[in-house]
């Protein structure tokens, strides 16, 4: 309507002025962090009252990783750990660091369907493990296990080990450094590689300008550690300094109590965590006066819960940080001093950005809906012997697609509006329509599955499945088949329906948007 000529644009990120080196290893940085720390507590699991102190996570990382040498490990070679959720997992993947190794952590609970999926997928070396899961690995039907040992074993034969004069090896900063799990936009799911460099961002960005933190920080931590979130914290404690608490258990009162015990300056929310805070009425029985920021992301929050919960908590600042496994964690931060509580905030620093249009692909302007696309510093290299999902999510100019649907105003804060992606978010956990219909159509009742996300407002969205069946059966048989062969999240929690076909647009791929309307309905 006015002549206002709206400049069609690549955003670009701030320049990172951290001053943690560049193009060295995500293994030297740490190193050398740990060595100037000294014996500071940087890890401390509430439930066991174990600690770490920076010498000691230096020492044991230092010679786990020649213990795997002499194991035969190489340079690219993956270590897989899958173990419960405990900040001693930092131990194997500095080690892995160091040396050029590729870490990999899985969820102890996933069913022995699920791991021989991911060892599949990554093909590991090496794998540590507990009893319990165990017993799972040796009933699948995967290469004899080799030999087996003990890690603290492992690390204490080490008695010959130099710790103070070692030097981890000279590696490029695209090398790999972990690998997790993320579905992408579509399908199952993949392995996301994050580089050294990669990882350095995560240390930027939980340094000055952003998470900020710092030698007087106590964070308490209650999310998995096997998962991509872990890093923040980890950066958090061996390049910052702060003391990170973890809490493993999620019960309400034990949450809140301890808070007011440790005190912790920070913390990482979900939007669940958010909710539970501002309406339970326990929250009132305890002093939570410590926290003065809380990074919340994962999945979609009202700006009515944040305005809420900046209400309730008038002396903590709500940052909202989006992000995913391909941005390693996060991409986009809002620092709240512009009090834009509905957006996700702005592009972090070495980063670009892009909105487009999902029909045609241009690149659009301040306000306009499209597809948030980025490519920087932060984002994986592509995923794990999989070319198939790198054509799939990244454009010709190198931009991953991240399946989010939103936009950036004229101060370039960013808004999140939908999904364009099949992926399912549970209770902050990525669920994969494809996934679960991969292991409904290996009952022999089942003809056709397709799986949606119904909405709900507790969870976020439900799994829910549509089956078209060969022979007779019922619905709770097929939820439960579900439940033998997935983790808990992956469950049918929405349910399911039999139905005579199920709806394919016109390239024959589900479309999921119009079964997704006939749940609702
Ligand atoms: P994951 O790889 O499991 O971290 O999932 C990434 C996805 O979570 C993103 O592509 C978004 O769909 C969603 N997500 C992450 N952070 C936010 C946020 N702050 N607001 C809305 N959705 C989010």
């Amino acid at each position: 309507y006015c002549n206002l000529r709206i400049k069609m644009e690549i955003l670009m990120g701030p320049e990172d002025v951290s001053g943690i080196p560049r193009n060295v290893s995500m293994g030297k940085i740490i190193l050398d962090r740990l060595k100037r720390f000294g014996d500071k507590i940087c890890f401390e699991n509430l439930e066991t009252e174990d600690e770490l102190r920076c010498n000691q996570v230096l020492e044991k990382s230092v010679k786990f990783g020649k213990a795997l040498r002499d194991y035969g490990l190489k340079k690219d070679d993956v270590m897989m750990m899958i173990s419960d959720s405990c900040f001693e997992l930092c131990i194997p993947l500095l080690a892995c660091l160091y040396n050029g190794f590729i870490f990999v952590a899985l969820n102890p609970d996933y069913t022995e369907y699920e791991l021989s999926k991911y060892i599949e997928l990554t093909k590991p070396k090496v794998v540590f493990t507990t009893a319990s899961v165990l017993s799972k690995m040796k009933k699948l039907e995967i290469p004899e296990i080799k030999s087996m040992d003990d890690i603290k074993e492992m690390i204490e034969r080490r008695t010959d080990c130099d710790v103070i004069g070692y030097e981890p090896e000279d590696l490029d900063d695209n090398q790999t450094a972990v690998i997790y799990f993320s579905s992408g936009t579509t399908g199952p799911p993949k392995g996301v590689q994050l580089t050294h460099r990669n990882l350095r961002m995560c240390a930027v960005q939980t340094g000055a300008n952003y998470f900020n933190a710092n030698v007087s920080d106590v964070m308490l931590f209650n999310l998995p550690c096997f998962n991509v979130i872990f890093l923040f914290p980890l950066c958090a404690a061996v390049v910052h300094g702060a003391r990170v608490l973890l809490l493993s258990k999620l019960k309400p009162e034990v949450f809140l109590s301890t808070i007011e015990r440790t005190k912790p300056t920070k913390m990482i929310f979900v939007p669940l965590l958010v909710n539970f805070v501002i309406k339970s009425p326990l929250t009132e029985k305890y002093d939570l006066s410590s926290l003065k920021h809380v990074f919340c992301g994962s999945a979609p929050i009202h700006k009515n819960t944040v305005d809420l919960f900046m209400r309730k908590f008038p002396d903590c600042v709500f940052h909202q940080i989006y992000g995913a496994t391909e941005t390693s964690v996060a991409i986009l931060f809002n620092d709240m001093l512009d009090g834009k509580t509905a957006s996700v905030g702005r592009l972090m620093a070495n980063n670009q950005a892009k909105v487009v249009d999902m029909g045609s692909g241009k690149i659009l302007g301040p306000g306009a809906i499209g597809e948030l696309c980025f490519k920087g510093e932060s984002i994986t290299k592509g995923y794990y012997l999989n070319e198939a999902a790198d054509l799939q999510n990244f454009d010709a100019d190198g931009f991953l697609h991240t399946g989010d649907v939103g936009y950036y105003d004229q101060d370039r804060f960013f808004y999140i509006v939908d999904r364009i992606k099949d992926i399912i978010k549970y209770k902050s956990y990525q669920v994969s329509p494809s996934e679960i219909e991969s292991v409904l159509l290996l009952h022999e009742c089942v003809k056709e599955a397709a799986v949606v996300g119904i909405p709900d407002e507790r969870s976020g969205e439900l799994p829910a499945a549509f089956v078209v069946k060969n022979k007779d059966i019922d619905e709770q048989d097929l939820i439960d088949f579900v439940a033998d062969h997935l983790s808990n999240y992956k469950h049918l929690h929405g349910g399911m329906r039999f139905v005579k076909e199920i709806q394919k647009n016109a390239l024959g791929k589900i479309d999921r948007k119009v079964l997704r309307d006939i749940f609702k309905k």
